[in-house]
């Protein structure tokens, strides 16, 4: 029981496709006591489907372009809880005209977009989950191999990708005084929802399975388990690392 006593919030379940529904999987197993976000009300019939099987989560609102609601999710668990181990941020967005053709048509209103739900909101994020981690605690997020290498159609996604993997050193660096780690999972791969917004990405993942060292499809819960890792404390000497968990793919040439 890896998470025993450890209590955190998770960012990013849409469905049961979702890899943040792998990493809320593995963390319940161990005993972690969990506070699932939801978008919008539309996807929030999911997540209360999905949290049935889970020992009593709390369940709140958090669309990530809005401060205030970023504000009032953080008041509730000051209230709730008045600590707060870890946190998990495995969301990300840009508009499905972005993620084809060329990044060189990318419009100043998808980047800014782009930029702001899938890299700004982990800083907003940890600014206010920090005092909250007077204990120390863990924060994650999500990258792609797109963030480090040309992906095609992945775009402007990429760019935001990068800045969200620097946020991640500077993060590790300003808050590992505080005995706080910032790290990323860059996983392989999968069909989900956000996925299925990037043209050509069927294609993308028969590459990845006939060129990566392990042969197969990265699952969102070996993705899950990559997380359990870096957020309870067999993570503990681990700060800033963006860990690929991508059956080997990011270490071929091509
Ligand atoms: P998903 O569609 O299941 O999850 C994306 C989540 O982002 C959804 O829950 C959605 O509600 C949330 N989101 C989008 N805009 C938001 C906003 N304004 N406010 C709050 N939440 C918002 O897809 P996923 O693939 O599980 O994505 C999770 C993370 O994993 C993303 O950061 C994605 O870039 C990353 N990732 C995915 C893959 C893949 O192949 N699927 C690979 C590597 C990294």
């Amino acid at each position: 029981m890896l998470m025993q006593g450890k209590r955190g919030l998770i960012v990013g379940v849409a469905n049961k496709w979702s890899i943040a529904w792998g990493i809320t999987q593995k963390l319940a197993e161990q005993g972690a006591e969990l506070c699932l976000t939801y978008q919008n009300e539309r996807l929030s019939k999911n997540v209360r489907e999905l949290a049935e099987g889970l020992n009593n989560p709390l369940l709140l609102p958090l669309d990530l372009t809005s401060d205030k609601q970023i504000v009032m999710t953080f008041e509730r668990l000051k209230q709730e809880w008045g600590h707060l181990d870890f946190v998990v941020h495995a969301a990300a967005f840009a508009p499905r005209a972005a993620l084809e053709g060329q990044f060189l048509a990318t419009s100043r209103e998808d980047f800014r977009l782009a930029h702001d739900i899938s890299a700004y909101s982990l800083t907003a994020l940890a600014q206010m989950a920090h005092p909250l981690m007077s204990e120390g605690g863990s924060i994650l997020t999500l990258s792609y191999l797109g963030g480090q290498r040309v992906v095609p159609n992945y775009n402007v996604m990429g760019v935001a990708k990068a800045a969200l993997e620097a946020s991640v050193r500077y993060l590790a660096a300003d808050l590992g005084p505080e005995g706080i780690r910032v790290n990323a999972v860059s996983a392989g791969p999968i069909k989900t929802l956000a996925a299925s917004g990037i043209s050509g990405f069927g294609s993308m993942m028969r590459h990845h399975r006939s060129r990566t060292p392990l042969r197969k499809d990265t699952d969102i819960f070996e993705v899950g388990d990559a997380a359990l890792f870096l957020l309870s404390s067999m993570g503990r000497g681990v700060t800033g690392q963006v860990l690929y968990v991508d059956g080997g793919f990011s270490i071929m040439a091509e």
